[in-house]
């Protein structure tokens, strides 16, 4: 009985590490996040195997399914939809719960949106802060208050319709000359960094609205 966490890519399938491939054709099962998206990934991967979905919304009770199976011996394979399982995705109960219950967990390394944007900033990396999303409204402000005085380095990950607002908030809270810098799009075709003060980067997205758009993360600059 064994977990592994299996990484996917952000964008370009050539990021699908070999490690990850070979994983994925021995583990018994896999769950998935999105069997849907995930089947296309299989697919292309030529990969057969039972697919069983594991979601956010009901990670509680989809942690004791896989359990089941670990403890009949499966190997079982988690993968999300894109990136790391467990980094803003689920996994996390699921690998807390195995610890607990003497359940080997290996995390294989592989793709992920953070640490490409952060090594790209060009900010300080010896130490780093990831925020992942921020909450919506309740504790909003209390983070951006939390960022403002950090030291080290701030990764989060934002979505693009919420992106005008995030900017407009780091101006508010954090200060209008703060490096920054905005990734979208890593490691797809139309990758791009907007990087300036807080202020230059959304003067840029509202002179470039059609920019606005894909997968993004905001670095931002230590105090
Ligand atoms: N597990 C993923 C990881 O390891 O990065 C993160 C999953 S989270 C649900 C999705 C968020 O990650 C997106 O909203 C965006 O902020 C970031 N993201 C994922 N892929 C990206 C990409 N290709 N370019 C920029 N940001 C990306």
């Amino acid at each position: 009985m064994k977990l592994y966490l299996i990484p996917t890519p952000i964008g370009n399938l050539e990021d699908m590490t070999l490690r990850s491939i070979r994983v994925l054709k021995e583990v018994d099962v896999i769950f998935a996040e999105d069997t849907r998206t995930s089947g296309q990934l299989l697919k292309h991967l030529d990969i057969s195997k039972p697919l069983f979905a594991h979601h956010a919304h009901n990670e509680h009770v989809g942690v004791a399914g896989v359990i089941k199976l670990l403890k009949e011996g499966k190997v079982v394979g988690l993968i999300s939809d894109a990136g790391t399982p467990g980094i803003s995705d689920p996994g996390f109960l699921l690998v807390k719960t195995c610890i607990e219950q003497g359940i080997d967990v290996e995390t294989l390394p592989g793709a992920t949106a953070l640490i490409p944007a952060l090594v790209n900033s060009g900010f300080p990396l010896d130490r780093f802060v990831f925020e992942g999303f921020l909450p919506h409204k309740k504790g909003r402000q209390t983070r951006w208050k939390a960022i403002a005085e950090e030291e080290r380095t701030t990764v989060l990950y934002e979505s693009p319709h919420r992106l005008h607002k995030a900017l407009e908030q780091i101006i508010e809270f954090i200060g209008p000359d703060r490096p920054i810098m905005v990734a979208r799009e890593l490691s797809k075709m139309h990758e791009q960094m907007v990087r300036g003060s807080a202020t230059e980067v959304l003067t840029y997205f509202d002179q470039n609205p059609d920019k606005i758009r894909g997968e993004i993360v905001i670095v931002i600059a230590g105090k």
